[in-house]
Protein backbone atom coordinates (compact mmCIF):
# COMPACT_ATOMS: atom_id res chain seq x y z
CA UNK A 1 0.00 0.00 0.00
CA UNK A 2 2.76 2.18 1.02
CA UNK A 3 4.76 1.61 -2.41
CA UNK A 4 1.60 2.17 -4.46
CA UNK A 5 0.91 5.75 -2.52
CA UNK A 6 4.81 6.60 -3.12
CA UNK A 7 4.44 6.02 -6.68
CA UNK A 8 1.15 8.02 -6.91
CA UNK A 9 2.65 10.90 -5.25
CA UNK A 10 5.73 10.63 -7.40
CA UNK A 11 4.01 10.71 -10.02
CA UNK A 12 2.03 13.81 -9.23
CA UNK A 13 5.03 15.77 -8.69
CA UNK A 14 5.75 15.05 -12.00
CA UNK A 15 2.47 15.74 -13.34
CA UNK A 16 2.24 19.24 -11.79
CA UNK A 17 5.14 21.80 -12.93
CA UNK A 18 4.82 25.66 -12.53
CA UNK A 19 5.54 28.02 -15.39
CA UNK A 20 7.64 30.91 -15.15
CA UNK A 21 4.57 32.70 -14.16
CA UNK A 22 3.17 30.73 -12.02
CA UNK A 23 0.89 28.65 -14.18
CA UNK A 24 0.38 25.01 -13.21
CA UNK A 25 0.96 23.11 -16.03
CA UNK A 26 0.37 19.27 -16.86
CA UNK A 27 4.14 17.96 -17.71
CA UNK A 28 4.37 13.70 -17.94
CA UNK A 29 7.27 13.55 -19.45
CA UNK A 30 11.16 13.48 -18.26
CA UNK A 31 12.91 16.65 -19.99
CA UNK A 32 15.46 13.97 -21.78
CA UNK A 33 12.45 12.15 -23.55
CA UNK A 34 10.93 15.44 -24.52
CA UNK A 35 14.29 16.92 -25.45
CA UNK A 36 15.53 13.59 -27.72
CA UNK A 37 11.90 14.26 -29.23
CA UNK A 38 12.95 18.02 -30.31
CA UNK A 39 16.04 16.86 -31.23
CA UNK A 40 14.55 13.79 -33.79
CA UNK A 41 12.32 16.84 -35.43
CA UNK A 42 15.46 19.17 -35.37
CA UNK A 43 17.25 16.39 -37.35
CA UNK A 44 14.62 15.76 -39.78
CA UNK A 45 13.99 19.47 -40.68
CA UNK A 46 17.30 20.08 -41.35
CA UNK A 47 17.25 17.49 -44.09
CA UNK A 48 14.49 18.70 -45.49
CA UNK A 49 14.84 22.15 -46.14
CA UNK A 50 17.32 24.44 -47.71
CA UNK A 51 20.02 25.78 -44.83
CA UNK A 52 22.68 28.70 -45.29
CA UNK A 53 25.61 28.10 -45.33
CA UNK A 54 28.19 29.45 -43.16
CA UNK A 55 28.82 33.39 -43.86
CA UNK A 56 27.58 36.65 -42.58
CA UNK A 57 24.51 35.65 -42.16
CA UNK A 58 24.66 32.83 -40.25
CA UNK A 59 26.89 34.65 -38.20
CA UNK A 60 24.89 37.36 -37.17
CA UNK A 61 21.77 35.28 -36.46
CA UNK A 62 23.94 33.19 -34.43
CA UNK A 63 26.00 36.14 -32.57
CA UNK A 64 22.10 37.27 -31.45
CA UNK A 65 21.22 33.88 -30.46
CA UNK A 66 24.49 32.67 -28.44
CA UNK A 67 24.40 36.31 -26.50
CA UNK A 68 20.73 35.04 -25.33
CA UNK A 69 21.84 31.18 -24.74
CA UNK A 70 24.98 32.08 -22.83
CA UNK A 71 22.82 34.29 -19.95
CA UNK A 72 20.34 31.32 -19.20
CA UNK A 73 19.88 29.68 -15.85
CA UNK A 74 22.83 26.75 -15.92
CA UNK A 75 19.70 24.38 -15.30
CA UNK A 76 19.11 24.42 -19.13
CA UNK A 77 21.49 23.68 -22.25
CA UNK A 78 23.89 26.54 -23.05
CA UNK A 79 24.79 24.64 -26.27
CA UNK A 80 21.79 25.50 -28.72
CA UNK A 81 22.30 23.79 -32.57
CA UNK A 82 21.40 27.01 -34.61
CA UNK A 83 20.45 26.14 -38.69
CA UNK A 84 19.18 29.32 -40.33
CA UNK A 85 16.91 28.33 -43.23
CA UNK A 86 16.51 29.65 -46.98
CA UNK A 87 12.93 30.65 -46.54
CA UNK A 88 11.48 33.73 -47.16
CA UNK A 89 8.66 33.26 -44.60
CA UNK A 90 9.42 35.37 -41.62
CA UNK A 91 9.42 32.22 -39.33
CA UNK A 92 11.39 30.92 -35.90
CA UNK A 93 11.30 28.31 -34.29
CA UNK A 94 13.12 26.84 -30.74
CA UNK A 95 12.33 22.87 -29.96
CA UNK A 96 13.46 21.19 -26.77
CA UNK A 97 16.91 20.03 -26.61
CA UNK A 98 18.46 23.37 -27.55
CA UNK A 99 17.51 23.68 -31.53
CA UNK A 100 16.47 26.67 -32.92
CA UNK A 101 15.78 27.29 -36.39
CA UNK A 102 15.17 30.96 -37.93
CA UNK A 103 14.24 31.01 -41.74
CA UNK A 104 15.62 34.08 -43.30
CA UNK A 105 12.63 36.12 -44.19
CA UNK A 106 13.04 37.14 -40.51
CA UNK A 107 16.02 39.22 -41.29
CA UNK A 108 13.52 41.42 -43.44
CA UNK A 109 11.42 41.93 -40.59
CA UNK A 110 14.11 42.44 -37.93
CA UNK A 111 15.75 45.83 -38.31
CA UNK A 112 18.23 45.21 -35.81
CA UNK A 113 19.79 43.14 -33.39
CA UNK A 114 17.81 43.91 -31.06
CA UNK A 115 14.91 42.66 -33.30
CA UNK A 116 15.98 39.72 -33.64
CA UNK A 117 16.32 38.92 -30.27
CA UNK A 118 12.94 39.57 -29.59
CA UNK A 119 12.03 36.36 -31.60
CA UNK A 120 14.64 34.12 -30.80
CA UNK A 121 13.89 35.37 -27.31
CA UNK A 122 10.68 34.44 -27.42
CA UNK A 123 10.91 30.95 -29.30
CA UNK A 124 13.19 30.07 -26.48
CA UNK A 125 11.05 31.20 -23.94
CA UNK A 126 8.93 28.91 -25.18
CA UNK A 127 11.09 26.15 -24.78
CA UNK A 128 11.54 27.33 -20.88
CA UNK A 129 8.66 27.31 -20.20
CA UNK A 130 8.04 23.58 -20.71
CA UNK A 131 5.42 24.60 -23.45
CA UNK A 132 6.33 21.64 -25.75
CA UNK A 133 6.18 19.03 -22.89
CA UNK A 134 3.03 20.58 -21.77
CA UNK A 135 1.54 20.12 -24.92
CA UNK A 136 2.44 16.87 -25.69
CA UNK A 137 1.14 15.93 -22.28
CA UNK A 138 -1.76 17.27 -22.38
CA UNK A 139 -2.31 15.44 -26.00
CA UNK A 140 -1.49 12.20 -24.06
CA UNK A 141 -3.70 12.38 -21.27
CA UNK A 142 -6.74 13.15 -22.83
CA UNK A 143 -5.96 9.71 -25.44
CA UNK A 144 -6.92 11.62 -28.66
CA UNK A 145 -5.36 9.25 -30.79
CA UNK A 146 -1.43 10.64 -30.27
CA UNK A 147 0.20 7.23 -30.04
CA UNK A 148 3.86 8.52 -28.68
CA UNK A 149 5.42 5.45 -29.70
CA UNK A 150 4.44 5.05 -33.20
CA UNK A 151 4.50 9.05 -33.08
CA UNK A 152 8.67 8.59 -32.92
CA UNK A 153 8.89 5.78 -34.72
CA UNK A 154 7.14 5.94 -37.61
CA UNK A 155 6.01 8.63 -40.80
CA UNK A 156 2.42 9.18 -40.50
CA UNK A 157 0.25 11.80 -39.43
CA UNK A 158 1.22 11.09 -35.65
CA UNK A 159 4.88 12.26 -35.97
CA UNK A 160 3.85 15.33 -38.13
CA UNK A 161 1.05 15.89 -35.19
CA UNK A 162 3.97 15.18 -32.73
CA UNK A 163 6.45 17.25 -34.60
CA UNK A 164 3.90 20.32 -34.08
CA UNK A 165 3.12 20.27 -30.70
CA UNK A 166 7.06 20.15 -29.77
CA UNK A 167 6.98 23.27 -31.59
CA UNK A 168 7.25 23.12 -35.39
CA UNK A 169 4.12 23.42 -36.57
CA UNK A 170 3.69 25.53 -39.98
CA UNK A 171 7.21 24.07 -41.12
CA UNK A 172 5.15 20.15 -41.19
CA UNK A 173 2.37 21.67 -42.42
CA UNK A 174 0.17 21.06 -39.04
CA UNK A 175 -1.22 24.30 -37.11
CA UNK A 176 -1.17 23.94 -33.75
CA UNK A 177 -1.36 26.98 -32.07
CA UNK A 178 0.51 27.69 -28.69
CA UNK A 179 -2.59 28.69 -26.19
CA UNK A 180 -2.50 32.56 -25.40
CA UNK A 181 -1.46 32.12 -21.92
CA UNK A 182 1.32 30.57 -23.50
CA UNK A 183 2.03 33.39 -25.78
CA UNK A 184 2.04 35.77 -23.14
CA UNK A 185 4.48 33.48 -21.16
CA UNK A 186 6.70 33.49 -23.84
CA UNK A 187 6.33 36.85 -24.76
CA UNK A 188 6.78 38.40 -21.11
CA UNK A 189 9.59 35.38 -20.00
CA UNK A 190 11.40 36.40 -23.22
CA UNK A 191 11.47 40.36 -23.10
CA UNK A 192 13.23 39.77 -19.60
CA UNK A 193 15.55 36.76 -21.44
CA UNK A 194 16.73 39.75 -24.29
CA UNK A 195 16.96 42.20 -21.44
CA UNK A 196 20.18 39.99 -19.77
CA UNK A 197 21.48 39.36 -22.69
CA UNK A 198 21.82 43.18 -23.21
CA UNK A 199 19.46 43.70 -26.44
CA UNK A 200 17.17 46.63 -25.67
CA UNK A 201 13.72 45.41 -24.62
CA UNK A 202 11.59 48.55 -26.50
CA UNK A 203 12.24 46.97 -29.89
CA UNK A 204 10.27 43.82 -29.11
CA UNK A 205 7.14 46.27 -29.80
CA UNK A 206 8.07 47.35 -33.02
CA UNK A 207 9.65 44.11 -33.91
CA UNK A 208 5.82 42.18 -32.98
CA UNK A 209 4.26 45.77 -35.30
CA UNK A 210 6.50 45.11 -38.18
CA UNK A 211 5.88 41.05 -37.91
CA UNK A 212 1.59 42.12 -37.70
CA UNK A 213 1.66 44.16 -40.43
CA UNK A 214 3.39 42.17 -43.18
CA UNK A 215 2.05 39.77 -45.49
CA UNK A 216 -0.31 42.32 -47.33
CA UNK A 217 -3.74 40.80 -45.56
CA UNK A 218 -2.62 37.47 -45.45
CA UNK A 219 -0.68 37.14 -41.92
CA UNK A 220 2.24 34.99 -41.91
CA UNK A 221 2.83 31.61 -40.90
CA UNK A 222 4.23 32.50 -37.27
CA UNK A 223 0.80 34.33 -36.02
CA UNK A 224 -0.94 31.12 -36.88
CA UNK A 225 0.88 29.32 -34.48
CA UNK A 226 1.66 32.30 -32.10
CA UNK A 227 -1.38 33.64 -31.91
CA UNK A 228 -1.87 37.32 -30.46
CA UNK A 229 -4.58 38.38 -28.04
CA UNK A 230 -5.72 42.19 -28.02
CA UNK A 231 -3.96 42.99 -25.25
CA UNK A 232 -0.22 41.44 -26.38
CA UNK A 233 1.03 44.90 -26.79
CA UNK A 234 -0.42 46.50 -24.02
CA UNK A 235 0.71 43.32 -21.64
CA UNK A 236 4.43 44.06 -23.55
CA UNK A 237 4.80 47.74 -22.75
CA UNK A 238 3.69 47.38 -18.88
CA UNK A 239 6.66 44.48 -18.60
CA UNK A 240 8.75 47.21 -20.06
CA UNK A 241 10.11 49.39 -17.31
CA UNK A 242 11.25 45.80 -15.24
CA UNK A 243 13.05 44.76 -18.25
CA UNK A 244 14.97 47.97 -18.95
CA UNK A 245 16.28 47.47 -15.49
CA UNK A 246 17.33 44.07 -16.40
CA UNK A 247 18.55 45.28 -19.67
CA UNK A 248 20.71 48.56 -17.72
CA UNK A 249 22.54 46.04 -15.23
CA UNK A 250 23.38 43.88 -17.89
CA UNK A 251 25.05 46.57 -19.87
CA UNK A 252 26.75 48.18 -16.79
CA UNK A 253 27.94 44.79 -16.46
CA UNK A 254 29.67 44.68 -19.34
CA UNK A 255 27.17 42.50 -21.18
CA UNK A 256 27.14 44.46 -24.72
CA UNK A 257 26.83 42.31 -27.68
CA UNK A 258 27.91 43.70 -30.73
CA UNK A 259 26.28 41.45 -33.45
CA UNK A 260 26.30 43.01 -36.86
CA UNK A 261 23.52 42.61 -39.68
CA UNK A 262 25.06 41.21 -42.69
CA UNK A 263 25.07 43.38 -45.55
ZN1 LIG B 1 5.02 32.04 -29.42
Amino acid sequence: MRAITVVFISFLVVACATSPLGRQQLILFPEAQIAEMGATAFQEIQREKPTVGPGPTVSYVKCVADAITRQLPSSVPQQWQLSVFEDDEPNAFALPGGNLGVNTGILEIAENPSQLATVVAHEIAHVLAEHPNERVSTQYATQTGLDLLQAITGVGPERQELFALLGMGAQVGVILPFSRRQEQEADLYGLDLMAQAGFDPRESTRFWQHMESQGNGAPPEFLSTHPSGKTRMSDLQARIPAAMEIYQQARARGIRPDCQPPG
